[in-house]
């Protein structure tokens, strides 16, 4: 497998996540917001969006399985490391590369919930279209992309692949045997 067609580019990214930023910043003024990344792919998107979000935000982790190596969503979700604080009163925004399936946000919605902050919403930087899914409430999204598997931007293929700066579809090489 090698790095396809550009879905993607840099450019378009870092002007959405501005974009995303900004709205974040206008609707949470005041609040004393707390941003949670969804390992590991969002800790790109995690870090770029908050640069453009200008309140003093809090930032927490999860980590959470949903891949191993292969390109299929296994519909198994396993936290693998939980927030470090409380969630309970607080404003809290999710922060995910890429909804496929969704199960990885429905569960870590009804999972959050149940922990009873002030509000729970979701930002998400792409959103693969003509996959069926719960109905799940993204309130800041970036791109609707086709439905391949991509990779860059925190996204990985086999581990690897976070560090690109693009989003680009994965393409069979010409040598695979
Ligand atoms: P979902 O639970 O929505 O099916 O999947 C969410 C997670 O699956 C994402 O956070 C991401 O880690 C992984 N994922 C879904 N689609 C892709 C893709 O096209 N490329 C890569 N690299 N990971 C994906």
């Amino acid at each position: 497998m090698k790095i396809g067609r550009v879905v993607i580019s840099a450019e378009e990214i870092d002007a959405k996540l501005r974009e995303m930023g900004e709205q974040i910043t206008r609707d949470y003024e005041g609040s004393d917001l707390l941003l949670i990344g969804i390992l590991k792919g969002a800790f790109v998107v995690m870090a770029d969006l908050a640069r453009h979000i200008d309140l003093p935000v809090e930032f927490d982790f999860m980590a959470v399985s949903s891949y191993g190596s292969a390109t299929k969503s296994s519909g198994v979700v396993r936290i693998l490391k939980d927030l470090d604080q409380e969630i309970e009163g607080r404003d809290v925004l999710i922060v995910e590369d890429i909804v496929d399936t969704g199960l990885t946000l429905h569960y870590l919605l009804k999972n959050l919930s149940v922990r009873r902050p002030k509000s729970l919403s979701l930002a998400a930087l792409l959103i693969k279209d003509g996959v069926e899914r719960p109905p799940l409430d993204v309130k800041y999204e970036g791109f609707h992309i086709p439905p391949a598997f991509v990779v860059g931007y925190g996204l990985d293929f086999d581990g690897k692949f976070r560090n690109l700066p693009y989003v680009a579809e994965m393409e069979a090489s010409d040598d695979a045997g």
